[in-house]
């Protein structure tokens, strides 16, 4: 794979260039791993989260097409499919548009799975944006090996007397095929499995289009409502239609689930089958209620879409969430792929970003001042992205977790378990570092 990747990047004039592993910080939403230097005792590097700021440079100073298959390193808590230390293409163009990017790494990856898989893909990968992907399958990275869309039936479901649904900021349905036969039982244990805190549903609603039509909201709606909400959801005789209900953004994420739960049922999430396709402008920023702040939804150097720009220089907190970025990801099979930005080159937009996102002007000025003061020199417009190595890998295996595709992987607690690290290190060491620790081990009673 990584032979078929440096082939390909070669014979589109990428060079590929090392950046370094000690650097200042580069932030992609996770923890820096940070190293003590004995040099400059008292002060610490940070391991990269990508390359981020270097590749960015790299094209300020003239390169126009960087790569690197690198490794990057993320100090964050290990869900299963997650390693502190893991591996991307990386890679960055200047003088380039967002299509520009996308026909060059959708050309990437047509050619890695006609050199490894032996798969041809003849047609344009299918480009859908965020809200579409949201509305349609409750995910930013929808598995289309399967249809079963979500639909909203929120004004065909309210006014009719039904509580629960009235009070609904939203309420969406998937039509299951060839479930209608589901028993009692059957229905009870999927009422159970939206009810879990990783799904985080109150209830489920059903309609079996059986012979006999059932549901259980009967007493709430005619059969011609029933059948009125059948045909918002395009289900068919012998569906299953499923109902959840709540605040949009959460119950669509639930409802995202519950369509991906029942394709696995039935069998339509295929391992030897693959489904690219691209996902476009999405939100630029996060808002965090816990932190009362927004955060970049990449990464603070992607930049907003031009015609955003007016809502991105206003001080309305609306206005701000609804800014969207020039950011894209690719996605095979319900996994992110890979995912990148057209960057910010404007030293006042790149300022305004740090505003943002809460930093001062002096703190935005002490961690990227090296990147901003480079942008006076006139960046070129230029932008990117970064594949996933190890999980494109494991993807192309077949497989969800990457870490069958990691030669001496960490566990989930971020230990390597052969080798014994973390580990403890000797005084002198500690000292030679300036460092004292201030852990106490747990007392075992
Ligand atoms: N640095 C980004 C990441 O690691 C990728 C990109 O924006 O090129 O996700």
């Amino acid at each position: 794979m990584a032979i078929e990747t440096r082939k390909y990047l070669d014979s589109q004039n990428f060079m590929e260039i090392e950046t370094p592993f000690l650097i200042k910080s580069t932030p992609e939403g996770a923890r820096d791993f940070v190293v003590p230097s004995r040099m400059n005792p008292g002060e610490f590097y940070a391991l990269p989260q990508s390359p981020q700021t270097f590749k960015q440079l790299l094209m300020v100073s003239g390169f126009d097409r960087y790569c690197q298959i690198v490794r990057c390193f993320r100090d964050e808590d290990l869900r299963a499919d997650r390693q502190p230390e893991f591996t991307q293409i990386d890679c960055e163009m200047s003088f380039v548009e967002r299509e520009d990017v996308l026909q060059m790494f959708e050309g990437l990856l047509k050619h890695l799975f006609k050199a490894v898989k032996g798969i041809e893909f003849n047609e344009p990968f299918e480009r859908i944006t965020y809200d579409e992907a949201m509305n349609y399958f409750g995910s930013d990275k929808p598995d289309l090996r399967f249809g079963m869309q979500m639909h909203d039936i929120t004004s065909t479901v309210q006014g009719h007397g039904f509580s629960v649904f009235d009070s609904a900021e939203y309420v969406g349905a998937i039509a299951v095929p060839g479930c209608a036969g589901y028993s009692r039982k059957q229905t009870d244990e999927l009422t159970e499995w939206v009810k879990r805190p990783q799904v985080g549903a109150k209830g489920l609603v059903f309609i079996k289009l059986g012979d006999e039509v059932k549901s259980s909201i009967d007493k709430f709606y005619t059969p011609e409502q029933i059948q009125e909400i059948a045909n918002k959801c395009d289900a068919n005789k012998g569906d299953l239609i499923l109902i959840l209900c709540g605040p949009k953004h959460k119950t669509q994420v639930a409802l995202g689930t519950l369509r991906l739960e029942m394709g696995a049922r039935l069998g339509l999430r295929k391992g030897d089958v693959f489904k690219p396709l691209w996902v476009t402008d999405f939100p630029l920023l996060e808002w965090d209620d816990e932190t009362q702040r927004f955060y970049a939804m990449h990464h603070p150097f992607t930049s907003p879409k031009p015609e955003d720009l007016d809502k991105f220089f206003s001080n309305d907190k609306e206005a701000l969430a609804d800014v969207k970025a020039n950011a894209y990801d690719i996605v095979l099979n319900g996994n992110e792929i890979g995912g990148g930005s057209i960057r910010i080159h404007d030293r006042k937009v790149q300022e305004r970003m740090f505003e943002i996102l809460g930093f001062t002007h002096e703190q935005a000025e002490y961690r990227f001042g090296f990147l901003m003061n480079a942008f006076k020199f006139g960046a070129p417009p230029h932008g990117g992205l970064a594949f996933g190595f190890d999980r494109l890998c494991a993807l192309f295996g077949g497989q969800e977790t990457i870490r069958d595709y990691i030669a001496f992987p960490k566990n989930n607690m971020g230990r390597d378990v052969m080798a014994e690290a973390p580990s403890v290190i000797d005084d002198s060491q500690m000292d030679e570092l300036f460092l004292k620790s201030t852990y106490k081990k747990e007392e075992t009673k």
